[in-house]
């Protein structure tokens, strides 16, 4: 509940609407206790008195009767009335759509089509009908205008109830042997509950609206009682010669509507989990840089040089330093291994380089990443632009996310060619066959025109990969491309990518938390945990020899064939959550060998001899490891 009123608060113009309305609601509630006029009494010497003269500040109507004391005493009636409308429409119409959307079958059909017959009729003719039915008054008006609007409610809400009436936790209390109506009380309404807010906030403008447009018509509020309807009705014939009989109820009429509105907007964006959750909110293009003090220089003259990087996602008043200081380089046509446990921080690494890091929340707060000797942190768009997928590209875990449901894979491929390079139809689509060739795709002539669906996931994943390929990058970076996958295709893969390394030269990130993996392809291999390197070495020399404790853990959780019946090593405890990372070493908590020192002060990332990198007081010195 806090949260929604901080959301509230900070969209401007619903907290706009709110104040004008909150105003507009307080006048209405005090009206009978202020000094005024009474709005009935005739006084006909006295008509068409123009604003501000003695006795009426806003004048008097065509029968000598206070502007004032009626807009007042009309604005509480047509508050009321809209108000009673919504409520009276929103319970009935979200009952019919709660009951056909739970039951379904036919009573969904029976009840949906008598919704269906209602909403075929235009709008205010089927109120003019119902009032015509019912004869004038306000509370016939009233319920005509709850009437016409029930059908639209009950579409919503039935809509959204379908989706959780086959939801699991509706099953699970189903066959915890609750009744019908418990269930829907207890578990479908609590979820329906904002979109029947929603629904409300956005329609009760129009319902004061409508019931106004009765009253105008002479079908709602009957003389000498004054609402915004009837007093715009009776200065028709006077809008020409006194304006201001018109103006005064049309003015408050536009204030309410327009404030109900902006505070309707605001209450549904606070409402919505999507727009919460900032799913419809685009991503800035690239990551937003909030760089101080000295850029590091490049650290090695590799084609990629990852210095002191440091990503953070700034959500609330939280900050959560995913990437902490991280410094890597790979080589023309190395394969560098990143591993760790789930959330150490290596996708972000990844999408860093790019700036691919959603912003907001993502800030890249330090650092460098020089590719090819330009540093592009910070650069420009059309920089990064022109490198993403032209000489750094990626692959991701689920190729069947990464892919376009729509679309036939052929078109998406020659869709990634003919950005960078303006070919013909034709000669892309030769080429992409070629790429779907290389990437051992069967009968790649006819599997181009397949939609991805039609597709295994080892095969959408080579298209992944052959995505990536399409403009001969230098760098490919392979964000976990074969943890969605089974063993026999995951080593397909891993084959096709270690072949096409060798047969372009290409330099490759390999992203995975399997040292199995590592072993198979990588040159060099880093272990990332919360956020930072803790060891970097050549695979072999670390997979042998472990130096960090956890790089030593990590391997001792891998099964090996043939091993024996050893058992199984789990790391004790959780990874840190990074907003709150300790001093010291992140891993202490959970290593054995932590001495108080540990906990002091940060450690650096020291090297170890032989190329090797570790971030430990105490790294291992246990005898070799056979792999
Ligand atoms: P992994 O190593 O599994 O790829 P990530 O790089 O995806 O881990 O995530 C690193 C850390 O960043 C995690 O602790 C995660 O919770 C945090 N993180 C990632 N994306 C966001 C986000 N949009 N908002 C807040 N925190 C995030
Ligand atoms: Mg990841």
């Amino acid at each position: 509940m806090r949260g929604f009123v901080t959301l509230l608060a900070r969209n401007r113009l619903a907290l706009v609407g709110l104040i004008v309305i909150g105003c507009v609601a307080l006048l209405a509630l005090i009206t009978p206790l202020l000094p005024l006029a009474n709005p009935n009494v005739i006084d006909t010497p006295n008509r068409f008195q123009p604003p501000f003269s003695a006795g009426a500040v806003l004048g008097t109507d065509h029968l000598g009767r206070d502007l004032l004391s009626r807009l007042l005493w009309g604005t509480r009636l047509s508050l009321a009335m809209g108000l009673a409308a919504a409520m009276i429409a929103a319970t009935i119409g979200s009952a019919i759509g709660i009951i056909a959307g739970y039951y379904g079958g036919r009573t969904d059909n029976v009840i949906m089509r008598g919704v269906d017959m209602l909403m075929g009729f235009p709008y205010i003719l089927l109120a003019l009908a119902i009032v015509a039915a019912l004869g004038p008054g306000l509370m016939n008006a009233l319920i005509a205008v709850a009437a016409v609007n029930v059908p639209f409610f009950a579409r919503n809400i039935r809509g959204i109830t379908v989706g959780i009436a086959h939801k699991e936790f509706v099953d699970a209390a189903r066959l915890s042997g609750m009744r019908n109506r418990e269930i829907i009380l207890s578990e479908v309404l609590p979820n329906v509950l904002p979109v029947i807010v929603i629904a409300m906030s956005t329609t009760v403008g129009w319902m004061i609206l409508e019931t106004a447009g009765l009253s105008f018509l002479g079908l709602g509020s009957q003389p000498p009682q004054a609402d915004l309807g009837s007093m715009l009705g009776e200065a028709r014939s006077a809008l020409i010669t006194h304006p201001h009989t018109s103006i005064v109820p049309g003015a408050m009429i536009l204030v309410i509507v327009m404030g109900i509105n902006l505070l309707g907007d605001g209450v549904r964006d606070a409402l919505d989990p999507r727009l919460k959750s900032g799913a419809l909110s685009r991503p800035m293009p690239a990551t937003t840089v909030d760089r101080h003090g000295p850029v590091p220089v490049a650290q090695t003259d590799s084609l990629l040089d990852i210095a002191g990087l440091r990503t953070e996602f700034r959500v609330r008043d939280r900050v959560y330093k995913a990437v902490g200081g991280v410094d890597l380089h790979v080589e023309r046509g190395e394969c560098l291994g990143i591993i760790g446990e789930s959330g150490s921080g290596k996708s972000v690494t990844a999408l860093s380089v790019m700036g691919l890091v959603a912003s907001p929340p993502g800030v890249i707060t330090g650092g460098a990443v020089h590719f090819d000797g330009t540093d592009l942190i910070g650069a420009p768009y059309e920089v990064l632009r022109a490198l993403r997928g032209r000489r750094v590209a990626y692959i991701f875990q689920d190729p069947l996310a990464t892919l376009h449901p729509l679309y036939r894979v052929g078109d998406q491929l020659i869709e990634a060619i003919q950005t960078h390079d303006p070919l013909s139809k034709e000669a892309a689509r030769t080429r992409a066959i070629d790429l779907l060739k290389s990437v051992r795709i069967p009968n790649a002539e006819s599997r181009i025109d397949s939609y991805p669906y039609e597709m295994s996931g080892g095969m959408r994943q080579r298209v992944g990969i052959a995505m990536a390929l399409a403009n001969d990058p230098d760098v490919i970076i392979a964000d976990e491309p074969t943890t969605a996958l089974d063993v026999t295709v995951q080593a397909q893969i891993l084959s096709v990518l270690s072949d096409l390394r060798r047969a372009r030269g290409l330099a490759i990130i390999f992203i995975t938390h399997d040292f199995g993996v590592v072993g198979q392809l990588c040159d060099r291999v880093a272990v990332m945990y919360a956020g930072q390197i803790v060891e970097e070495g050549p695979t072999e020399a670390v997979l042998r020899n472990p130096h960090h404790p956890y790089t030593s853990r990590l391997i001792d959780c891998v099964p090996t064939l043939g091993g024996g019946q050893r058992k199984l090593a789990a790391i004790p405890g959780l990874p840190p959550v990074v907003d709150r990372l300790p001093v010291g070493c992140a891993f202490a908590e959970r290593c054995d060998k932590a001495e108080p020192a540990c906990r002091a002060d940060a450690i650096a990332l020291m090297p170890t001899g032989a190329g090797r990198k570790t971030r430990c007081l105490f790294p291992e010195t246990k005898q070799e490891r056979i792999v």
